[in-house]
């Protein structure tokens, strides 16, 4: 781009000012991560303390952008949780590799809009060619590629997946009235399933899409932690003959909780029996289905309709970043295509293209597939694996410590990168292990209830672990317990 003619650029950076202050922002970064490790985890500040270093307003004039990058440590980094932190074990891993980081940059840098293929051809392009390389990659079903009736698509999270899978469910139940007639003609109001275990984004997708709290139905779960199909028959049985219309599921691979995997085969056979919509709900644990002998992840998957999971999670990719494959497109934008006059264009109107807008909520959307790309292609296929690997042999060998430990139980058999384990004693001496396994800022560790019960989640999957970091965590949760 070097022989083009340079534009003045009119804001306070100018093109070499914004060159300058983008390598003092990426040498902060980096300064950052080689040195996290020496920082506490998470040492939250008093409510209200970050705030107290602001200004009241806004500056009425422009500051220096060095005075601003400053700010990052003075004000900023004091209320900052160190996600990317070695000894990072809590809730679930968010990982930002820099090569995502890059393709996130890149992003912005273009700032396109791809709500159309017209708007900017190759944010649909590479999207749509990097989610059918993550289906040969994940050994999914071809029927989620782009090139059968399927397809797949970058949603913000989970939670949007779960939202428009949803929707497209409703509206194929009913139809696809679309209007308050038609969804009173299709008569009785429809019922939405999943397990006590799944994640609170499908009550709020349900809420969203206007079935009604009342009818989801959280099924129970055995004693793993995954949905039992038997109940969920019986469930779906039950709402039948109340006259009510059974319309969705939802599947978990890999629970919040505890990391159940629910039968999506035995649910599947419910589902085309009955005429439901299957969702999986695969955020943290699809990343698994990288590696062969963790393909377990995937039974049941050629029967899914959508099926979701989070590279922003476990797969290095920083948030946001969740991929959402459907068998059957025809059915998602005819649910939630809305064409007004000023976005009609000859590329679509020729449908050789595929315009995503009518695959999300929003209208707008930004090249999120580029920071996909950057890190597909910079680890490669076999860098990912490794790292899924290593995260999994990681929380095995925490699992055998704990199995040799007289004090501590493990409260599910571990089948991929989480431990969930509590002491023999009993709630009480659960939290105290918590508390003291965190005390330090080395570490930290987040909990849940299952089944009753207090648990201490080792969640194992921040890029910047490893053997010892797991290992650390090990002795001060084994010494803890015997004390
Ligand atoms: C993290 C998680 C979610 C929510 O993910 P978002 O992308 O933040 O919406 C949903 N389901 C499961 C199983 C999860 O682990």
């Amino acid at each position: 781009m070097a022989d083009l003619e340079q534009q003045p650029t009119p804001g306070p950076l100018d093109a070499d000012g914004f060159r300058r202050a983008g390598h003092a922002l990426v040498d902060w970064i980096a300064d950052y991560r080689a040195t996290i490790a020496a920082r506490p985890v998470a040492q939250l500040p008093e409510p209200g303390a970050v705030r107290a270093m602001l200004p009241p307003r806004a500056p009425e004039r422009g500051e220096p952008i060095d005075a601003i990058l400053a700010d990052l440590d003075r004000v900023v980094m004091p209320g900052i949780v160190h996600w990317q932190h070695p000894g990072w074990f809590a809730y679930f891993p968010a990982n930002s590799s820099f090569e995502s980081i890059l393709g996130e940059l890149a992003s912005a840098g273009l700032g396109v809009q791809g709500m159309l293929w017209s708007t900017s051809p190759a944010c649909t392009e590479v999207e749509t060619h990097v989610l059918d390389w993550l289906v040969h990659a994940l050994g999914l079903p071809e029927r989620f590629l782009s090139t059968s009736a399927g397809g797949g698509v970058l949603q913000d999270t989970a939670s949007s997946a779960a939202l428009v899978a949803l929707v497209a469910a409703r509206e194929r139940a009913t139809g696809f009235a679309s209007d308050a007639r038609g969804l009173a003609a299709a008569g009785a109001p429809l019922v939405a399933y999943t397990s006590d275990q799944a994640h609170s984004s499908i009550e709020k997708a349900v809420r969203l899409a206007g079935l009604g709290k009342e009818h989801l139905r959280l099924v129970e779960v055995d004693a793993t932690g995954a949905l039992r199909a038997d109940a969920l028959r019986a469930a779906v049985e039950r709402d039948l003959a109340a006259g009510l219309r059974p319309a969705f599921v939802s599947a978990t691979i890999g629970t919040t909780g505890v990391n159940a995997i629910d039968p999506v085969d035995e649910i599947a056979a419910i589902c085309r029996e009955f005429g439901l919509w299957l969702h999986v709900d695969a955020a943290m644990s699809g990343t698994a289905a990288l590696c062969e002998e963790l393909r377990f992840v995937n039974a049941g998957a050629e029967h899914a309709d959508s099926w979701c999971f989070n590279p922003h999670k476990w797969m290095p990719v920083n948030f946001d970043c969740d991929v959402l494959w459907v068998a059957d497109r025809a059915a998602l934008v005819r649910a939630l295509s809305v064409l007004p006059e000023y976005l009609r264009n000859a590329a679509t109107e020729s449908g050789r293209v595929i315009d995503y807008r009518d695959w999300q909520v929003p209208l707008g959307r930004r090249f999120r597939a580029l920071k996909l790309w950057f890190t597909l292609r910079s680890f490669g296929l076999e860098g990912l694996r490794a790292l899924v690997r290593s995260h999994v042999a990681m929380a095995h060998g925490l699992a055998e410590r704990v199995r040799a430990c007289p004090r501590l139980s493990l409260v599910v058999e571990p089948r991929l990168n989480l431990v969930a384990l509590a002491h023999v004693d009993g709630d009480e001496a659960t939290q105290r292990l918590i508390d003291a396994v965190n005390a330090d800022g080395r570490f930290f560790v987040s909990h849940c209830r299952f089944h009753g019960r207090l648990v201490l989640r080792v969640s194992v999957g921040a890029l910047a672990t490893r053997d010892a970091d797991v290992r650390a965590v090990g002795d001060a949760i084994v010494a803890e317990a015997m004390r």
